[in-house]
């Protein structure tokens, strides 16, 4: 075995009182593949080079913004390998474009533009730049959702009927943005948040975690969308009807204002042969219920499960993982994908199925699509630019 240096990670966002930063930087750290060395934290400078010696970051990698952090790291020997983009919807594009001119692999936050048109601007930059992109679609970290993905594949549960998707989130019930909660204050911005309010933010998620485990390429969707909490500009609560090439069905549910959820991420498959169900606050379970037996429960950690799962395990059964874990194995997939582009092999299992630019741009594409179909007439079947 050699030695392998530590990946060296960037970060623009995520300063001091910020949610998903944080996240990132534990994440990152969870298997020393990661070791973060320069930062544009915060959109107040000062506030940003503050908060960055606070976390072991030294005072001449600590920088102002995004351009300056360019700069500075483009002229050193030891530039990072790659940086987060951990800010509001409106700057991922601005802030990844800059990052990937200058020659850097770049990590971005979901969803990953605020409108269509930088999503398609992105993926072709990233695409014609050979630089690496990735996503931090959460929900695809998590070693049950692959092991889901893998039988499905497989055929376990036969053909793919319907898929029934959820994320309820309780948070944004009151209009908590006209209180000066920071992080609901842009995301009912259209400006920042971009189109699609509660679909955004995390029908994005739902999305990719339905296409991700079924493969399932959509046709054609119809939406509803909803604004309960007077007042804000987007919607909070959105219902979407999806039907994929095949003929398969999907239901997408997303809302902020379901009370009792406190990020109640649910899916389900159903299949001619079975079904699979996966519910993220129970996250090492996977429910299989086949059309002649028993319904089991597969556990995370067991012997008989796909490599895809096991690589993604750190602890045995009974020893509970949850959503720092899936997060790092985003982080790992990352490293195991740069690592292996740097040094020109082909990346292990965990480097494989990791959510890239295009899957960033589905996103936004169907966010686009729902808030169409909402706001036309009859609410039509439409097709999302990319699928
Ligand atoms: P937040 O408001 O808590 O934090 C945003 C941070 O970005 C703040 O520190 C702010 O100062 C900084 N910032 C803003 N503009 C900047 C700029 N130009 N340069 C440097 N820093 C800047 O937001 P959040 O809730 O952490 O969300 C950030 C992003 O993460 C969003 O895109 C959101 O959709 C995404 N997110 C993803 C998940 C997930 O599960 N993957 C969960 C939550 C949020």
């Amino acid at each position: 075995m050699s030695y392998q240096r530590p990946l060296r990670l960037g970060m623009v966002g995520g300063g001091q009182g910020a949610y998903i930063g944080n996240i990132h930087r534990i994440s990152s750290r969870l298997d020393g593949a990661w070791q973060l060395v320069a930062g544009a934290f915060d959109v107040d400078a000062e506030r940003g080079r503050a908060f960055a010696l606070t976390q072991g970051i030294a005072p001449d990698r600590s920088y102002g913004d995004y351009m300056e952090m360019i700069a500075g790291e483009r002229a050193r020997e030891d530039r990072i390998d790659a940086v987060a983009i951990c800010t509001p919807n409106f700057t991922h594009y601005p802030i990844a474009r800059a990052f990937i001119e200058a020659g850097f692999d770049v990590i971005c936050e979901k969803p990953i533009t605020a409108t269509l048109e930088d999503a398609i601007a992105l993926e072709k930059l990233t695409r014609e730049s050979g630089r690496f992109v990735g996503v931090t679609y959460t929900y695809s970290g998590y070693p049950m959702v692959h092991e889901a993905r893998v039988r499905v594949a497989a055929g376990e549960i036969g053909r793919v009927r319907t898929v029934q998707v959820e994320y309820p989130l309780e948070w944004m019930a009151t209009a908590i943005e006209q209180q000066g909660n920071a992080q609901a204050s842009w995301r009912t911005d259209p400006k920042k948040n971009g189109r699609g309010g509660s679909i955004g933010d995390i029908g994005t998620h739902a999305y990719h975690l339905a296409g991700f485990v079924t493969g399932l390429k959509l046709e054609s969707l119809t939406a509803d969308l909803a604004t309960f909490v007077e007042g804000r500009a987007l919607d909070d609560n959105a219902h979407v009807m999806l039907r994929y090439e095949g003929g398969a069905r999907g239901l997408l549910w997303s809302s902020q204002v379901a009370l009792g959820n406190s990020n109640g991420v649910r899916l389900r498959v159903f299949g001619e042969k079975g079904s699979l169900s996966w519910f993220q606050e129970q996250p090492n379970d996977l429910v299989l219920a086949p059309l002649d037996g028993r319904t089991q429960i597969i556990k995370r950690g067991a012997d008989d499960l796909s490599d895809d799962a096991k690589v993604r395990t750190r602890t045995p059964p009974g020893h509970p993982e949850g959503y720092l874990e899936a997060f790092a194995n985003l982080y790992a997939g990352f490293a195991e994908t740069i690592r292996a582009r740097q040094s020109g092999r082909e990346p292990g299992v965990i480097g494989q199925n990791l959510p890239s630019a295009y899957d960033g741009l589905k996103g936004v594409a169907f966010v686009d699509a729902v808030v169409d179909s909402h706001e036309a007439e009859g609410q039509p079947w439409l097709t999302p630019v990319a699928v």
